[in-house]
């Protein structure tokens, strides 16, 4: 779907919310910081804003972020777990203003972390904006997850089929989908005005997933790390415009 001036003004602040979630949530990653402490975080910016959260009572999920250390790779759930030096964490984040959506994602490290952990952070999102560079009017959307793949796999990592980026808007979650690598057809047109969210989930082992029994928590089957990197972003005549950066 297209969006118009006005709307896309409402996405730019929503974005303008995530960026906040973003920096404030970061800002307080380290060791012996708890999950649910991040989402308290975050859960004030939104009030402070006057936003609303995507992210909350999303079928029944029970906060304003998501928090996925290490082997998680998306949907976790904030809550009693302790970051520790050597972590990889990563943070989903959503905001809602007037009706209209932002969502987007980093992982960090805790500390100190290891050489591969540092290579999957900086892979996954340069992987991101490789993908960004492709929302350009004219470009067909399934570029993106071309440049996504190619960026993932040529470091020798895998990408996530099994979840997916999406288009965005009055929901979080619009059609069409976003994957993360070439789907055997190049898809929609890109058009002024449409809006996406970019998110690459790449992992150090292979692509495989399970979901833990609490519904949500989404890990690499072979407990390799995972790393998740996502920006809403608009196609627009100068190109590509990221509503989720500061
Ligand atoms: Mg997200
Ligand atoms: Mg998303």
């Amino acid at each position: 779907m297209r969006r118009n001036a006005e709307e896309l003004n409402k996405m730019r602040k929503a974005g303008k919310v995530v960026a906040e979630m973003h920096e404030v949530t970061r800002a307080a990653i380290r060791p012996g910081v708890t999950t649910r402490h991040l989402n308290e975080l975050a859960a004030e910016v939104i009030a402070k804003r006057g936003a609303r959260s995507n992210f909350l009572n999303y079928h029944g999920f029970p906060a304003v972020i998501c928090t996925s250390p290490n082997d998680m790779i998306v949907h976790g759930i904030p809550g009693d777990y302790v970051l520790e030096e050597g972590d990889l964490i990563s943070v989903d984040c959503g905001a809602i203003i007037e009706g209209y959506h932002g969502d987007a994602a980093y992982t960090a490290g805790v500390g100190e972390i290891s050489a591969v952990a540092k290579k999957l952070i900086e892979v996954t999102e340069r992987s991101l904006w490789a993908g960004v560079e492709q929302l350009t009017i004219g470009n067909r959307l399934h570029e993106v997850g071309r440049a996504v793949q190619r960026v993932a796999e040529g470091a020798g990592f895998s990408v996530v089929t099994e979840y997916v980026g999406h288009a965005i808007g009055t929901a979080m979650h619009e059609s069409p989908q976003v994957p993360n690598y070439w789907p055997g057809s190049p898809g929609p047109t890109l058009k002024e005005g449409m809006v996406f969210a970019v998110e690459p989930m790449v992992n150090v082992g292979g692509p495989e997933t399970y979901t833990l029994d609490d519904g949500w928590s989404v890990l690499t089957q072979d407990g390799s790390l995972s790393a998740h990197f996502e920006h809403t972003i608009a196609v627009t005549d100068n190109g590509p415009e990221v509503f989720t950066l500061a």
